[in-house]
């Protein structure tokens, strides 16, 4: 199997939409919009089984009405706490998504994002929406401090060889604060080094692992002496959900600034 990253709101939210497919069938991951899905769908001749959906943000819903109306085949999985009227199948912790011989997915619940906000993840795998992004994270745009904190050390448990899918191009600006904050990590250092971003360009594959994101990510670090440190003298008391909410404060004042 195959995945693709199709570009998706490219002058605004910079999406990827991920698109999962073989020779005949596809499975869609929080489509933005429709017209490239649309596409990319009738040029390889592929036909629609599933969408999945991580959160109920436009920007990864939007386009499934219109994709739907021409595929109305397809299944539509979702969080559960999500009442998006599309999603026909709702998911919560430790659900199995049998979407193909060859393709298994365990959900997570990963609330902080979003209240409704999910991931799925295989042995192969990681798609968790805006909780985790290539060098940094979300913002907290309707769940807590706390639920993000948690969903973040929950995904830092999973394996480092996962190939880690992400559905914004925020990579060149999350690795600025990266070095910002950690300026002596060398795994970071060598990361930016070796990163060139094409977007809009259609991209094959993941743009990280999960264990690249835990050397050189700072939301996956906020407990390391160094980082830990820092933040501790910006305020943080010793505890994962204050360390984890003054480095995104201090990424919001940043992004504010910059
Ligand atoms: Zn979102």
């Amino acid at each position: 199997m195959k995945t693709v990253g199709l570009p998706a709101l490219t002058s605004t939210y910079e999406n990827y939409i991920w698109v999962i497919h073989d020779e005949t069938n596809a499975w869609v991951i929080d489509p933005g919009e429709a017209p490239q899905v649309l596409d990319f769908l009738q040029k390889n001749n592929l036909n629609l089984k599933a969408i999945l959906v991580t959160h109920r943000h436009p920007d990864h819903v939007n386009g499934i009405p219109d994709i739907l109306a021409e595929n109305q085949q397809a299944l539509v999985y979702g969080p559960e706490k999500c009442d998006l009227p599309f999603i026909q199948y709702p998911c919560s912790e430790n659900d199995l998504i049998e979407l193909d011989s060859q393709l298994i997915f365990r959900v997570l619940d990963t609330p902080g994002h979003t209240e409704d906000h999910i991931t799925f993840y295989n042995d192969e795998k990681l798609f968790c929406g805006d909780t985790l992004f290539t060098g940094g994270c979300g913002r907290i745009l309707g769940g807590t401090t706390s639920e993000f904190a948690n969903s973040i050390l929950k995904l830092r448990e999973l394996p480092d060889e996962l190939a880690f899918y992400c559905p914004h191009e925020y990579t060149d600006s999350n690795l600025k604060f990266a070095r910002l904050v950690e300026p002596d990590n060398q795994p970071l250092i060598d990361r930016i080094a070796n990163t060139e971003i094409a977007y809009p360009s259609t991209i094959n594959e993941a743009q990280s692992s999960l264990g690249m994101e835990k050397n050189t990510n700072p939301f996956l670090r906020f407990d390391t002496p160094d980082l830990k440190a820092k933040l501790l003298d910006r305020g943080a008391t010793d505890d994962p959900v204050s360390l984890f909410t003054t480095l995104r404060n201090w990424k919001d004042q940043w992004d504010h600034q910059n």
